[in-house]
């Protein structure tokens, strides 16, 4: 039996979010009782001392991407079609054992960051070109792993091309090549369902990427699938106005509603982005116990708009924070997915009452993620919750003065606060180094492998560009046009377009 007592800090426990100096009993990598301080003064134990930190339930990030770390900065001016119209080379790899090098270190650095920033716990969906690969997700898998971070891994995939789910850019572009049918999708699926390596903390899931990249026999198809093996499905949902609008076209309802007609919106559901759906929509979603993931930042990278999250509260929706890859928001800190989180919900015409509170927005970047996950005991530091924490320097300028240490935590702590990191129980960033990870060599190989990756890849780039180019002034029509749930500001509105004032010398009162 391993015991662990960290001791001295400062200890936010979720859900009630009020700090207390509080002392933890670890066990076994799980928490067994959390006291007075001094309580486990007598108890056998390994011990770490927390004097002067703020001892905080790791953050769970409901939503990322590992394989897009090789495109961090790689554009300036994506929307999410742009996005998609580079698909090909983004969820490209290399092949061979390069390949599942390439992979495992996509993971390995991402599980890092996300770890400095306090963050014990993802979702990541992995593209890759073709069929889902057993072994380079199971490089992903072990990528997490080693690093010694949770994570629940899925194939994100799909049977129709963004030219077929977007009308608009198929007008433009020609074909792309057809992919693998429906049948082989979810045959390799079936394999990472069934199959996935049995690593303590790592689990599989299964992702639709987005309903129109999808035929109805693909999406009913992997939600029987993660039924039968008791999995999670995860998709984007109405993430941009032209995602919502081509939907609606196709399936002539709201995306949500084609969803619910296809039976699998319920419980074992996540969605991430969430942004053009209205209140039918967040009915459906709260009916079925859906969890909805806002990923704020690559919201405001890719101009998709606001999601409205407090009317996903309000509708009974469980509401997680998510990073998205570095393609689209660049950073992977769930303490500035939280942060943003919080910041845009004050954007429109809300009072204070209708923002995200502090404890709303600290619950949904723990708790809300861990649901997310499909994980009912991490989020939260309480008795028989595994003990996955963060510790943040109370000594940094963040917290001081110390006026509202839980406000300060979202306001103005930053990774570079957290200073160390324990996932069940055991410490994987000490003194703000990963412990598992030689990060320098991580670095210095992966920059290798990149660089053969663009090299390789340089082509379908070039297309990529001219696709979004040729696609452009259609996408923009589509994202004009008018709708009741506005979540960009009007292009009219008088910030954007100002009203001509009096030019000098007009109006001017006659001198006396
Ligand atoms: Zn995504």
């Amino acid at each position: 039996m391993r015991r662990l007592v960290i001791s001295g800090g400062l200890v936010l426990t979720g859900p009630r979010w009020r700090p207390e100096p509080l002392d933890l009993l670890v066990v076994d990598g799980r928490i067994a009782s959390v006291s007075a301080p001094g309580s486990f003064a007598e108890v056998d134990a390994e011990r770490h001392d927390a004097t002067g930190a703020l001892v905080i339930p790791g953050l769970v990030n409901g939503h990322t991407h590992s394989h897009t770390r090789h495109a961090r900065g790689a554009n300036r001016d994506w929307t999410l079609e742009t996005s998609l119209l580079h698909g090909p080379w983004l969820a490209a790899g290399l092949d061979g054992e390069r390949g599942l090098e390439l992979a495992e270190l996509s993971a390995t650095l991402t599980a890092v960051e996300l770890l400095r920033s306090g963050c014990t716990g993802a979702f990541d969906l992995v593209a890759q070109a073709g069929l889902p690969d057993f072994e380079r997700l199971s490089a992903v898998a072990g990528g997490y792993h080693g690093a010694g971070m949770r994570a629940v891994i899925a194939p994100m995939v799909a049977d129709r091309s963004v030219h077929a789910a977007v009308p608009a850019i198929d007008g433009c572009c020609p074909p792309p090549p057809a992919g693998p049918s429906t049948d082989l999708v979810l045959a390799a699926c079936r394999d990472w369902a069934t199959y996935a390596p049995a690593l303590p903390g790592i689990s599989p899931a299964l992702a639709p990427t987005i309903a129109a990249h999808c035929t109805p026999e693909l999406i009913t198809g992997l939600h029987a699938l993660a039924r039968e093996q008791g999995l999670r499905l995860h998709t984007h949902l109405a993430e941009s106005l032209p995602q919502a609008a081509s939907g609606e076209d196709r399936f002539g309802r709201s995306i949500t509603a084609e969803l619910g007609d296809l039976g699998v919106l319920d419980h074992h559901l996540t969605v991430a982005h969430a942004i053009w759906v209205d209140a039918a929509d967040l009915a459906l979603l709260a009916e079925a116990g859906a969890v909805a993931v806002t990923v704020p930042g690559s919201n405001l990278r890719l101009g998709s708009g606001v999601a409205d999250t407090r009317a996903m509260l309000d509708a009974g929706i469980r509401l997680a924070v998510g990073t998205d890859g570095a393609n689209s928001s660049d950073a992977y800190d769930q303490l500035d997915a939280a942060r943003l989180a919080a910041l845009l919900s004050r954007v429109g015409s809300r009072s204070p009452g209708g923002w995200l509170s502090v404890e709303e927005t600290l619950s949904a970047a723990t708790e809300g993620g861990a649901a997310a996950c499909g994980w009912t005991e991490t989020g939260r530091l309480a008795p028989d919750h595994a003990a996955d924490l963060a510790l943040l320097d109370l000594g940094s300028s963040a917290f001081r003065p110390a006026n509202d240490v839980p406000n300060q935590l979202l306001t103005a702590a930053r990774a570079a606060d957290v200073t160390d990191v324990f996932v069940a129980g055991r410490r994987v960033i000490a003194d703000r180094a990963a412990v598992r990870v030689d990060v320098a060599a991580a670095e210095s190989r992966f920059s290798e492998l990149v660089a053969e990756l663009h090299e390789r890849h340089a082509p379908a780039r070039r297309r990529g560009a001219d696709e979004a180019a040729a696609s452009a002034a259609a996408l923009a029509a589509l994202r004009a046009r008018p709708r009741g749930d506005a979540r960009l500001l009007p292009a009219t509105s008088p910030l954007a377009d100002p009203t001509p004032g009096p030019t000098p010398g007009e109006n001017r009162r006659p001198s006396p």
